[in-house]
């Protein structure tokens, strides 16, 4: 079965309708982009599959079985993590507290801070990181900030892994770095769903593309069996691709 699945997902805020019953499965191991225009629904989608609204109606599966995700912490618990579009570190804190943040008690209730900056720093090389965890996270760059979130996540130790338009405020050299850390994790066995909206990333990167609009799914589909233009029209809707070749 697919490792992640969601049937009929709705969710309605009030006045908007964000997701209208979409239907999408991931395969283990695969980085499965979703791609659509700035309100489509896919922060909204990934944060129901990350429990941080409840659906208002459907149904997540997680290796074929039906699964409550009811918070962050059960999304966790069946190994689903994101790092949000807008990253919540805490600027005054070092990177080490940054990625144990609210978890300090968990080993047993005993505060091995020695034990928790050996793994940050091992996090941070997994993430190729070229700076230490005992750095104040206001002292980093946009994109160390970054690699220091996905850091946090890998912490978690997801077997899915969503990255929520983690390009977005980086330069290419920048999200190149970032694509050799997001193909190692897939060759270390990581499932990842990866939001944006630069069509060349997504081409170069991924595996499979979803495309939503209007809170609807468009179409799945292998890279190799689709093409650049065809995304665009199902993204902007064919009419107006049409209007505005
Ligand atoms: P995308 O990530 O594709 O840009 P979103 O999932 O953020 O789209 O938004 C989908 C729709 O849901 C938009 O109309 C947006 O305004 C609305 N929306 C998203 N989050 C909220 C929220 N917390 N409260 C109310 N409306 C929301
Ligand atoms: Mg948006
Ligand atoms: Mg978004």
């Amino acid at each position: 079965p697919p490792v992640l699945e969601c049937r009929n997902i709705r969710k309605v805020f009030p006045g908007v309708v964000a997701l209208d019953g979409v239907d999408v499965a991931i395969t283990r191991g695969e980085i499965h982009a979703f791609v659509g225009q700035n309100g489509a629904g896919k922060s909204t989608l990934v944060k129901v599959l990350t429990g941080v609204y409840p659906a208002s109606e459907g149904e997540i599966l997680v290796d074929g079985v039906a699964t409550r995700i009811a918070s962050p912490v059960d999304a966790e618990a069946a190994g689903i993590v994101i790092v949000h579009q807008d990253q919540q570190l805490v600027g005054q804190f070092d990177i080490t507290r940054n990625i144990f943040l609210g978890r300090e008690m968990s080993r047993a209730g005993l505060l091995d801070f020695a034990a928790m900056g050996r793994e940050a720093e091992d996090l941070l090389r997994r993430v190729g990181a070229g700076f230490p965890a005992t750095t104040l996270v206001r002292d980093l760059s946009v994109a160390q900030r970054e690699l220091v979130a996905i850091a946090a996540a890998l912490a978690r130790r997801p077997r899915v892994l969503i990255l929520d338009e983690p390009t977005a405020s980086l330069s290419n050299s920048e999200a190149d770095h970032l694509f050799g850390i997001i193909r190692g994790l897939r060759e270390s066995g990581v499932t990842i769903i990866y939001i944006s909206h630069y069509l060349d990333e997504v081409f170069d990167l991924v595996d499979r593309i979803t495309v939503l609009r209007d809170g609807r799914l468009v179409s799945t589909s292998p890279v190799g069996k689709t093409s650049r233009q065809r995304i665009i029209d199902e993204i902007v809707g064919r009419s107006l691709s049409q209007l505005y070749p």
